[in-house]
């Protein structure tokens, strides 16, 4: 070790260069060359290893902008933690009021059998698609198909998220088994959401190649057309605004071998937190769905007023609203 570098090590006070952040003593041991001290985030090294390419002029001046930049996505990202949390925190102030006022206008359930949770909502206005989304869609599909075409089965399709999400559809599926009234209960608390999490669905409906190889698989009697039109003959006049294209007011419109593995596996996390506590412990009788104006991706979006909008009792039977928020609006 240089006596430079010890020195420095020894008063563990050392700071990155490029994010000024102070690097701790586990990392400083990582550090060989007191000329380039760096914290171990990979923009920082990125940035700090142009450092003996460059002139010490214009390395200034990549460092400068750099800095700025790297500071600026610092303060951004603090911002938007600070502002989750604080909505988390209100949020979870208002569902407890919720949860108090139900228990005292229904005295005949006890705390102990009620598990509150909270779900978004898909957007309910609908419009004509427009021809670029069309062409969008019909495009992937087209691509995926192609691509699909030249495997000879689904296995043969490179790994990616799509597989995975298979597996965890699996899972999904095999837990149902285990329990089916949370699939009951859990189609009832989506159909009370209308697709929150489908707006991220866009003009790819997450339809992948591996689930079009697998489609193919179940189906090998249909060519690449005739699967083309399956899929095109589902398409809507009307679908959800700013949503997936094959959102309508009444629902997905894929039946449910058409959709990919993500869309029949995919779970948002207080559905997933909630089958998770179900598997180890009885079913409680009854939920408490506490309905959230935005989408799932929204939330946490800075401007969102994310109001209750819906509080049901809900069941493997029915779905049940406690308030009316019949005034409550998106703002
Ligand atoms: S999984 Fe969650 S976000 Fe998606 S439709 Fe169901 S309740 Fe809504
Ligand atoms: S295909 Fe259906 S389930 Fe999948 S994102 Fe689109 S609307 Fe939602
Ligand atoms: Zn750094």
């Amino acid at each position: 070790m240089s006596n430079g570098l010890a020195s420095l090590l020894s008063n563990r006070q050392l700071k990155c260069e490029v994010c000024d952040c102070l690097i701790n003593y586990p990392d400083t041991l990582l550090i060989k060359d007191t000329n380039y001290t760096v914290c171990r985030a990979f923009d920082c090294q990125r940035i700090m290893n142009k450092k003996r390419l460059m002139t010490p002029f214009m390395f200034q001046s990549h460092l400068d902008f750099n800095r700025t930049l790297i500071r600026k996505n610092r303060e951004k990202s603090i911002a938007t933690k600070l502002h989750i949390e604080q909505v988390t925190a209100r949020e979870k102030q208002e569902n407890q009021q919720h949860l108090k006022n139900t228990l005292i206008t229904n005295a005949h359930i006890s705390e102990n059998d009620i598990y509150m949770l909270t779900i978004p909502s898909g957007d309910s206005a609908s419009s004509t698609c427009e021809k670029q989304r069309l062409d969008d869609y019909i495009e992937h599909l087209k691509s995926i198909i192609i691509e699909a075409e030249n495997y000879n089965n689904a296995s043969e399709v490179a790994f990616d998220e799509h597989q995975d999400a298979y597996s965890k559809r699996r899972a999904v599926e095999n837990s149902f088994i285990e329990k089916p009234q949370l699939k009951t209960i859990s189609d009832n608390l989506c159909t009370m959401c209308k697709g929150g999490c489908c707006a991220s669905g866009k003009e790819h409906a997450y339809l992948s190649v591996f689930s079009m190889r697998r489609y193919m698989d179940s189906n090998p009697g249909l060519t690449g057309n005739e699967i083309l039109n399956i899929y095109t003959s589902f398409i809507q006049p009307e679908s959800i605004n700013e949503s997936c294209i094959n959102q309508t007011t009444s629902g997905c419109a894929l039946p449910r071998d058409l959709r990919s593995d993500i869309c029949n596996g995919y779970y948002c996390d207080p559905l997933k937190q909630y089958h998770k506590n179900m598997l180890s412990i009885d079913t409680p009788e009854v939920i408490l769905a506490i309905q959230r104006s935005y989408t799932y991706w929204d939330r946490f979006k800075l401007n969102v007023c994310n109001d209750v909008i819906n509080v049901a009792l809900v069941d493997e039977h029915d779905i049940n609203f406690t308030t009316d928020f019949s005034k409550h609006t998106k703002e």
